[in-house]
């Protein structure tokens, strides 16, 4: 399929065309064809927009700044080849013209551009004078998910939050992650260790509240989840999803079957209860480290699959035979994600995950769920690490709910934000989020961001956060600086390692996000931003020699070593260096940072291994699979049983042109049919009198919106589904394609924002009730 390129934005680009290239159903490229002679240079990197991370290669034109095209990497050992539609969004990101280049001040009421200089200082000032005369908690902050794209604003994050050290931290993990984080906290000792489906290797693979055709796997980075979920129905395995929605990856599944939302728990306590019942639990290798077992069994006797069958929909007579044709799968693996994160009982649902793979032998088993081992893995230190669990150390102003990972909810923030009693918020300070759209509440959170003394947006759009700032700084876009797939190392279904270089030096001035950060730490504690990194790499070079590993050297030496490179390079390479494949800081074999930058289509590290006990960081490295805290929480699963599944609820759901809200200004993204639609079963539909292309009034937490109706049996009955990351519908933000194009409706404004995951603190989006009716 080809064309003319339609982006009257992009005015340079006029004598280009698109070509689009599919290899059966798949997307394999898109390619800006430029029908100028121009000099060109070939780059590969990864593709930073989603945790697939697949391999690119760009054509770019260096000396006009312009990306000719984009295409897979055939070379790269994970995606071969394939991409999907977005992995042209960083380009389009790049050249879009209400992208922001330098800092902005607000000025009554109107944006001006400012120089660097003058912002961090005003910044500075106004930020040490808040928290000198009010105290660190007078400082909120908020942390969106982009940055977990980032490398270098990953390792400075940590620089940047120690310096502000407010409990009023906020974050997008509070919104779709802390369940995962919590049950990993509580199983492994440590909140970012995630079991894994080894899907290349597994033969039965059972998907719950995922989407990987769409996502390309989430907590699961695999990237042509289509091809790799054709793997397994290719040697013989089975594919099955449940879901309240007949998903894409459902279309392509060996069996689907619908679940109502929100139920996930009780359904994996009652497949739980047939392995006890049955007398099938093998814990294998792993039975000597296991306590807890009959804590589960007996919570697990309190819900059959028959007495459970009316609150999630799924009969026991399926759930038998699902439980029967897993057992006797050679390698099955169940696995769970965003669905299962975001509802009432989303830490005993992740949990649960876990516990099924376990009792069923799965755990830390090829073709199971299995830990991957991060190339910058530093080595264990001398007494081995005991991790207290990171939950309650303090708690809300307003409701007082214990924090957990450092954070308070998410849905609280508006109302942590409006808090006018002691010790109140003062100042609010955003880096690569937009929790207006993001987060529960988000009405309100602009309600109460609008009457705080300061706002300070780490940001390159002026969107429905960030249009409510005093300052926006934005730094470069991904083209103008390198990458390292730090985080995505830990959750791919292959060990690999991947280094991305610069495409387009920045202009003159021009700061990174970790350089904007460090200067703040530095200008508000009177120090050096130099003085700062050169702390960064001291130590980290301590922490490594610590280790019993590298007792042998001193920082010095480690700290000299890596001295080719500077700033978040030199941290990462000494991070390669001493990790499990590292050269051990010789000049001998293993890894340092110039090997991965030379290996251009990424370093395949091999198959996920076996990790169990070693990594292990509980007390007496033992598996304890009945932690308290879960334990506790399973009395209010048994009294939500009773009004599990009374009237509409609602679900997300995503689109594959679609990340968040992150690529709404981009026009190539949102043109065509409208995607923020309510999906409405018939049955529902003639009920409502709702009818395909009309409209619906939905009303939920207080709120209505009106959003157009699309009917569809591919969402069970009872159940209705809108997207996240839309509702575009400011005037004063500075994404005109996105108000214009694609408002849509913003499903957080619409859910009950005071009902929470309790352990874990995370918000439910996923089963909130909800009216709908014929608008
Ligand atoms: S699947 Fe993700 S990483 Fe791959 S091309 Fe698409 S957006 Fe990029």
């Amino acid at each position: 399929m080809q064309g003319p390129l339609a982006d009257p934005a992009a005015e340079k680009m006029t004598e280009m065309s698109w070509l689009i290239l599919y290899s059966g159903s798949s997307l394999v490229a898109i390619t800006i064809i430029s029908n100028k002679e121009a000099p060109m240079t070939l780059i590969h990197r990864s593709c930073p927009t989603c945790e697939a991370s697949c391999g690119l290669i760009l054509d770019v034109d260096e000396s006009s700044k312009q990306i000719l095209s984009i295409k897979g990497d055939p070379d790269d050992h994970r995606s071969k080849g394939y991409v999907c539609a977005k992995s042209q969004a960083f380009h389009y990101v790049y050249d879009d013209p209400e992208r922001l280049r330098r800092p902005v001040k607000k000025v009554n009421g109107a944006w001006q551009e400012i120089e660097w200089e003058q912002a961090l200082a005003e910044i500075a000032e106004k930020l040490s004078a808040i928290r000198n005369n009010h105290g660190k908690d007078a400082i909120a902050m908020y942390y969106g998910n982009p940055n977990g794209h980032n490398f270098s604003t990953m390792v400075y994050t940590q620089l940047f939050t120690q310096m502000l050290n407010t409990e009023r931290f906020f974050s997008a993990g509070a919104v779709d992650q802390q369940p995962k984080n919590l049950s990993s906290e509580l199983l492994y000792g440590n909140a970012w260790v995630f079991p894994i489906p080894d899907i290349q290797r597994s033969d039965f693979f059972v998907c719950m509240g995922g989407n990987p055709l769409v996502s390309q796997g989430s907590l699961m980075s695999a990237p042509n989840a289509e091809q790799q979920l054709s793997d397994i129905r290719e040697r013989g395995g089975k594919v099955v999803v449940i879901d309240p929605r007949r998903t894409e990856t459902a279309d392509i599944a060996d069996q689907h079957i619908f679940i109502k939302p929100g139920t996930d728990a009780y359904f994996l306590f009652a497949w739980a209860n047939i392995l006890f019942a049955e007398n099938k639990i093998k814990l294998g290798r792993l039975t000597d480290i296991v306590d807890g077992l009959a804590t589960v069994k007996a919570l697990a006797e309190q819900f059959t699959p028959e007495n459970t069958a009316a609150i999630t929909g799924v009969s026991a007579a399926q759930l038998h035979t699902l439980a029967e044709d897993f057992a006797n799968a050679r390698a099955p693996v169940i696995y769970g994600r965003i669905g299962l994160c975001t509802q009432e009982f989303g830490t005993i649902a992740s949990w649960l995950v876990d516990v099924i793979n376990l009792l069923n032998g799965r755990l830390d088993e090829p073709g199971g769920a299995m830990f991957p081992q991060a190339a910058t893995e530093l080595p264990p230190p001398p007494t081995p690490v005991v991790n207290e669990l990171g939950r309650d150390r303090f708690k809300t102003r307003v409701r007082n709910f214990p924090e957990y990972m450092g954070m308070m909810p998410a849905s609280f923030m508006a109302e942590e934000l409006a808090y006018d009693g002691d010790n109140k918020a003062r100042a609010l300070i955003t880096v690569a989020g937009n929790p207006v759209l993001s987060v529960p509440n988000g009405e309100a959170i602009r309600e109460a961001a609008e009457k705080l003394e300061l706002i300070v947006a780490l940001d390159f759009y002026i969107n429905e956060t960030t249009s409510l700032a005093d300052y926006i700084l934005p730094s470069t876009s991904q083209l103008e600086h390198s990458n390292y797939d730090f985080l995505f190392q830990t959750t791919a279904v292959r060990n690999f390692a991947r280094y991305s270089p610069t495409v387009f030096e920045p202009e003159a001035g021009a700061l990174h996000q970790y350089e904007i950060m460090t200067e703040l730490v530095a200008r508000i504690n009177g120090m050096q931003a130099a003085d700062l990194h050169a702390m960064m790499a001291e130590g980290l070079a301590g922490q490594i020699v610590s280790s019993a590993r590298f007792a042998h050297l001193t920082a010095e030496q480690i700290n000299s070593t890596c001295d080719a490179h500077s700033g978040p390079d030199k941290l990462l390479d000494m991070m390669l260096r001493a990790g499990p494949h590292g050269d051990q800081f010789t000049d001998g074999e293993g890894l340092n940072l110039n090997k991965v930058k030379a290996a251009e289509h990424g370093l395949d590290l091999g198959p996920l291994e076996p990790r169990l006990p070693d990594i292990l960081q509980t007390k007496d490295k033992r598996l304890n699979i009945a932690p308290p805290l879960i334990i506790d929480d399973v009395s209010r699963l048994q009294k939500a049983a009773a009004t599990a599944n009374d009237g509409l609820r609602l679900i997300g759901r995503r689109h594959i042109r679609d990340m968040n809200s992150w690529l709404h200004n981009i026009n190539q993204y949102v043109r065509g049919k409208n995607r923020c639609t309510l999906l409405v079963n018939p049955e529902d539909a003639n009920r409502l009198g709702l009818k395909d292309g009309g409209n619906a009034r939905v009303k939920g937490a207080g709120r209505e919106a009106t959003v157009e109706v699309s009917v569809s049996d591919s969402i069970m009955p009872g159940v209705v589904s809108l997207p996240h990351g839309f509702g575009h519908r400011y005037n004063d933000t500075g994404q005109s394609t996105a108000k214009e194009k694609l408002p849509g409706v913003s499903c957080n404004d619409l859910i009950d924002w005071t009902v929470l995951d309790e352990p874990s603190g995370t918000s439910v989006v996923n089963g909130a009730k909800i009216e709908v009716s014929a608008a």
